[in-house]
């Protein structure tokens, strides 16, 4: 009897220092982000998602371009008229993106921003616009034509009305450093998650590792895979609602800024990376390519794989990715 006290308290302050899970979740840049941490208690967590909310919030500053007083949107006012310089932040991010152009030959291009809005996915659009006007709305676009200045970290758009915008690319950063931030503050393990976008880090208090589940848009009630995310991200780019059909062909919300159509065939694509930045950049090109050239291109590319699911339900996946049936 004598020993039991010692024992309890002991027990009770081995629970004490438990690691758990806490999880938040709040509107940030426009979307849903569930920002998950693993803690000893409510209170370091609360500080550990404080940090990562205010990270996200700054970089929504910097590259939001509804924000009339970003960085972003000065470029965007002085298309044609002056080079503005901007914070390394972002001229870097502008470089990293023109890369990711030129790996996917264009089919993803921040200066997607600069077309002319000829598409309406809201069940307004009776008939499909006439090629001439397609393909000038496409006329602004183009990554090759942005000018940037290394030594001043100026960025110039030289047609007036040229815009580029980070949609496609935007959250996945913003993980990517709300991530890099916890890790350098100690946080041992997490998860950020914008909108679908999962970017993790860590194991799980139990010791396993983090799972997604993978759903056939199709049939959302089914998962048909659950796959380890270890230390990595992965992004799914699709909006099974947002879609317009013209003579039974299905064209999606997102559009091919080489030649101004929507892109079709594809509902989802779904990519593996170990930055969100590249899954969220190369999810939206995997779109725009199309099945056969997004396959291809992935499995060209270390450590990315990518799952696609075309608009008959048809799953195809890149060459080093197992799925398992899962029920
Ligand atoms: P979501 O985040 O809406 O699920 P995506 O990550 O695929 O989907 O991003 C789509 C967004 O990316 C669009 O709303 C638009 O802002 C932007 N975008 C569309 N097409 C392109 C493109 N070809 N290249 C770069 N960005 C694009
Ligand atoms: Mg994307």
């Amino acid at each position: 009897m004598k020993h039991t006290l010692p024992i309890l308290i002991l027990l009770l302050s081995f629970n004490l220092n438990a690691q758990q899970t806490f999880k938040r979740t709040l509107k940030l840049m426009g979307s849903r982000f569930d920002i998950t941490v693993v803690a000893q208690n409510q209170e370091k967590a609360d500080a550990s998602i404080n940090l990562a909310i205010a990270e996200i919030t700054r970089i929504e500053k910097l590259i939001s371009s509804w924000d009339a007083n970003s960085q972003t949107s000065a470029i965007n006012k002085n298309a044609g008229i002056k080079a503005v310089a901007v914070d390394v932040e972002l001229f870097d991010l502008i470089t990293r993106a023109i890369s990711i152009s030129k790996l996917t030959d264009g089919a993803f291009d921040i200066s997607y921003a600069s077309m002319d809005k000829i598409w309406k996915f809201d069940g307004s659009m009776t008939q499909m616009p006439d090629a001439a006007t397609i393909t000038a709305s496409v006329d602004r676009v183009g990554f090759n034509k942005i000018q940037l200045d290394a030594s001043s970290h100026t960025v110039f758009l030289p047609d007036t009305g040229m815009k580029i915008g980070f949609g496609a690319i935007g959250k996945g950063y913003a993980a990517d450093k709300a991530k890099a931030l916890l890790i350098s503050k100690g946080v041992s393990a997490g998860i950020i998650n914008a909108s679908g976008d999962m970017n993790t880090w860590g194991k799980q208090p139990d010791g396993s590792t983090w799972k997604v589940a993978i759903t056939n848009p199709m049939n959302k009630n089914k998962v048909f895979a659950l796959l380890p995310l270890i230390n990595s991200a992965v992004v799914t780019s699709g909006n099974y609602e947002k879609f317009v059909s013209f003579n039974d062909t299905r064209y999606s919300h997102i559009i091919d800024p080489r030649t101004g159509y929507p892109a079709s065939g594809i509902i989802s694509a779904t990519v593996f990376a170990p930055k969100a930045e590249l899954a969220d950049a190369l999810a939206t090109s995997v779109f725009v390519m199309g099945i056969e050239v997004g396959l291809n291109r992935i499995n060209q590319l270390p450590n990315i794989e990518c799952i696609i699911i075309d608009d008959t339900g048809k799953i195809y996946k890149s060459d080093h990715i197992e799925i398992k049936d899962h029920d």
